[in-house]
């Protein structure tokens, strides 16, 4: 590919004319951008020659890893032929409705609908809007409230900001929450469990969601939203009496259960859905990312019998949608890609070959003097940074340790994230047994550089 313009001018172009997101806007003018050029299997490659393992999968979506040419070749095929036609109006595309029949076939069994969007913070607007209909339509309008949680990610726009439950983005706008939304304490044992066992704790925590629901009157409840494991987070696994205690209130008080799978979809935790590690049963899942592996914009929420059934019967018109629901491009891809997860076996790879592997190798880093606690499930993980493995403390100044490990891992030729001192692993479902050393070996050095920071080794 030829390139338009030299490097130089492309910073300058980044710097004077594009807001980023999710960055400090002030520093930017000042420190500039990096430029990613290309990428190819788990790797990145950027302008000035280095080459990164990327432990992150991009923004945990690119699940089949860069440059599998059959993606960009259907993209390519399906440009030519219908590049873009709406959803709207008794119109449908081929891509959509096969993306839509293959859904029914890789989603647990309540599903057999879908509801396309552009994004995963569309798709939580759209839960929104489905939820509140649903209850409409069963003649319940009063059941408005969604419940979430403090420390849950479900998107940017008002209404997935307001689901969500990150103070630091309440805190840059009055408007945030919504009306609406109610936030309960969320199941993080290592840094809010105290006493409590894994156990007690992940009770205490579900036990939440039933005192809320009592407090606000059941018949004003629509729906509780979660993410399986929450992932921005901090790669959050509840303990394992949370999920079920959850399902338990759900069913009890007759309130909708949302899946949040836009990180946990696809494959991630060694299922096709997240909900399905914890044998949940939610009625609406939302989707995104790892639906195309992040080739193309797309998302969705998939509808269970029990809320379609009621929207189909007695709905009529429903006043919602995007104007690339169902963009043939996008349906076109992520039929491809799904059809190569499946057919490649990636969600077993991630529940038990290199999954498996990466589970083993991480746990190990467990030993290391700066490490609290590991947490994995199929290829999501996390290692906690603290001062105390007995106390759980964390380091003073908290979140300052996380960016030292993080950019010490970018020096030596790995992506990895960090939330506050926690650091975040993320890869492609198709890294190898000799990537994951490669990234074991990267990441035991930074931890290293961090116990020398604070003078522990
Ligand atoms: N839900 C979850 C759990 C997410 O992690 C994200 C994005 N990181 C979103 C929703 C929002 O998705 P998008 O950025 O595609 O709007």
């Amino acid at each position: 590919m030829t390139k338009p313009v030299d490097n130089a001018t492309i910073k300058k172009m980044d710097r004077d004319h594009y807001l980023h997101p999710f960055s400090n806007l002030t520093e930017m003018k000042q420190v500039g951008s990096r430029i990613i050029e290309r990428a190819e299997g788990v790797y990145l490659y950027d302008s000035d020659g280095h080459r990164t393992l990327d432990g992150f999968a991009g923004l945990w979506c690119v699940n089949l890893g860069y440059g599998r040419d059959e993606l960009s070749a259907v993209a390519a095929e399906q440009m030519k032929q219908l590049p873009y036609y709406n959803s709207f109006f008794g119109t449908t595309n081929a891509p959509a409705a096969e993306l839509a029949a293959l859904l029914k076939e890789v989603t647990p069994p309540q599903f057999n609908h879908v509801f396309f969007t552009g994004s995963g913070s569309e798709s939580n607007d759209t839960v929104v809007r489905m939820v509140r209909r649903y209850w409409q339509c069963q003649e319940q309008p009063s059941r408005k409230v969604i419940i979430s949680r403090k420390n849950a990610y479900h998107g940017s726009t008002i209404a997935g900001a307001s689901l969500g439950g990150m103070g630091y983005m309440h805190k840059q706008d009055e408007g945030l929450p919504m009306q609406y939304v109610e936030h309960i304490d969320q199941p993080y044992w290592f840094a809010e469990g105290g006493e409590l066992t894994p156990e007690e704790f992940g009770l205490e925590r579900a036990g939440q969601l039933e005192q809320k629901i009592l407090e606000l009157g059941e018949d004003n409840v629509a729906a509780f939203i979660a993410e399986p494991i929450q992932g921005a987070g901090g790669v959050i696994v509840p303990p394992a009496s949370y999920w079920p205690e959850i399902q338990r209130i759900c069913r009890q008080y007759n309130i909708l259960l949302v899946s949040d799978e836009v990180i946990c979809g696809f494959g991630r935790t060694g299922h096709w859905f997240g909900c399905e590690h914890f044998g949940v049963e939610p009625d609406l899942m939302s989707v995104a990312k790892g639906m195309t592996s992040g080739y193309l914009p797309m998302g969705g929420v998939i509808v269970s019998d029990k809320v379609a059934n009621v929207l189909v019967e007695k709905g009529g018109d429903f006043n919602h949608g995007f104007t690339y629901s169902g963009h043939p491009v996008s349906a076109a891809v992520a039929v491809a890609n799904i059809k190569a997860l499946r057919d490649e076996g990636l969600i077993e790879e991630a529940a038990s070959g290199s999954g498996a592997y990466f589970r083993q190798q991480l746990q190990l880093l467990a030993e290391h003097p700066v490490v609290g606690e590991v947490r994995s499930v199929g290829l999501v993980g996390a290692i906690e940074l603290c001062a105390d493995k007995q106390s759980r403390d964390f380091f003073p100044d908290r979140g300052a340790t996380g960016t030292l490990c993080r950019l010490h891992a970018l020096e030596n030729g790995l992506v990895l994230r960090a939330t506050e001192d926690t650091m975040l692993f993320s890869p492609p479902l198709v890294i190898s047994h000799a990537e994951i050393d490669e990234m074991m070996t990267i990441t035991r050095a930074s931890l290293d550089h961090v116990a020398k920071c604070h003078g522990m080794n």
